[in-house]
């Protein structure tokens, strides 16, 4: 238990208690007003981390809800916090969810029907990254995503249209026990990884567009530049050869070898620069994480009945109130930016496009959701 004593010991001092050791297992703890009011304790309490407690004594476990208190006290200077948004006033639901499928519903191998529509709660998470790419020069960027973790949707358009909401909420609160029940659990780190990894490097590769380009006419220019200046000089001595080849003697021979030597002199030293262009221009790109941010939000969910050949799948699509938008479905493989879902035939995953293509080995289409490795037939991997 003397890990989470000293975890809490560490964050109350952080937040200006004085905190005292009375043994492995007990602390004292002089608390400032503030923090006394957010934990909801006297200026002087005994914490005890033992199975066996003393009368008076405020028992601290990993069960309860101390963690979650100590998460709340952590969270604004964290790099992980959670929160909760509530509408100003209740929304109606949408009039015409059928509608608003229909502008993010576009399945070419199967059918959908809506099934119905609810209010509830979900969990969205919020993930911030910094992008570094180094090369000639060095760019820096911040890219944010986030899943709607209740339906497995990537919502960054969504997100973007919550971040203002969020950063004028002053008395935000930690969802309570109902909110976060309703919102359903989080991801294993597993899953958050794998459905990640596509759409951050999609994302990765459209920040760092507009900045490839630039590096590419610049490498173009330097490339051409360089091309030349040796060009002219190899033309020049090819020429002085030519004039050489119609003389005779000791030293027409004698001019000839020192020609030839410098031609491939020129030519070594073009394919040094070249090296060193590429060299320079060699880009090297990091991303790291930076923050994350869960929060908790009321949305309306529509279940949709999905139907490929004898097969369906009910799933379900959110619309969000705070920012009047809806989420374009799941995509369990690829990163599934646009509105396309192909279906398996196996399982109703849904795929983009790229999902689903043929192998590039021996041309068998397949889900790469079923089959997220290698290829069924020739197991050539991907
Ligand atoms: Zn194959
Ligand atoms: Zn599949």
């Amino acid at each position: 238990m003397s890990e989470l004593r000293d975890f809490v010991a560490d964050l109350l001092e952080r937040r200006g208690a004085a905190v005292e050791a009375l043994g492995p297992d007990r602390l004292e703890v002089l608390t400032p007003a503030p923090l006394r009011q957010q934990l909801g304790w006297p200026e002087l309490t005994h914490l005890g981390f033992g199975a066996q407690q003393a009368a008076g004594t405020v028992a601290i476990a990993l069960e309860g809800d101390w963690l979650d208190r100590f998460g709340a006290l952590l969270a604004d200077e964290g790099r992980w916090s959670e929160r909760e948004l509530r509408l100003p006033a209740p929304a109606p639901p949408p009039s015409d969810p059928e509608r608003l499928l229909d502008r993010v519903l576009d399945l070419p191998n199967a059918t959908w029907r809506l099934q119905g529509m609810s209010a509830t709660w979900t969990r969205c998470l919020m993930l911030m990254f910094r992008l570094t790419a180094l090369s000639d020069e060095k760019r820096e960027q911040l890219i944010w995503l986030g899943f709607n973790l209740g339906t497995g949707a990537v919502i960054n358009e969504i997100l973007a249209q919550l971040r203002p909401a969020l950063a004028q909420v002053d008395d935000w609160h930690m969802p309570d026990t109902a909110t976060r029940r309703a919102a359903g659990p989080g991801w294993s780190s597993a899953a958050l990884t794998a459905r990640l990894r596509p759409v951050l490097e999609r994302e990765a590769r459209d920040v760092m567009e507009p900045f490839l380009r630039t590096m590419r006419r610049r490498l173009e220019r330097d490339r051409d530049r360089v091309h030349a200046y040796h060009n002219d000089l190899r033309e020049a001595s090819l020429n002085r050869l030519l004039a050489l080849d119609r003389a005779s003697g000791d030293r027409a021979a004698a001019d000839r070898r020192r020609e030839t030597l410098r031609v491939e002199a020129i030519e070594r030293e073009y394919r040094a620069k070249l090296d060193d262009l590429r060299r320079n221009y060699a880009l090297r790109v990091t991303v790291e994480w930076v923050q994350a941010l869960e929060i908790y939000v009321p949305v309306q969910r529509l279940e949709v009945l999905i139907r490929r050949r004898k097969g369906e799948r009910i799933i379900p699509l959110d619309w969000h109130p705070l920012a009047r938008m809806i989420e374009r479905p799941l995509c369990e493989a690829g990163a599934g930016l646009d509105r396309v879902r192909l279906v398996c035939d196996d399982r109703l995953h849904l795929t983009d496009p790229a999902g689903h293509a043929p192998c590039t080995s021996c041309g068998k289409l397949f889900c790469r959701a079923c089959f997220p490795n290698s290829c069924p037939r020739c197991h050539q991997t991907r």
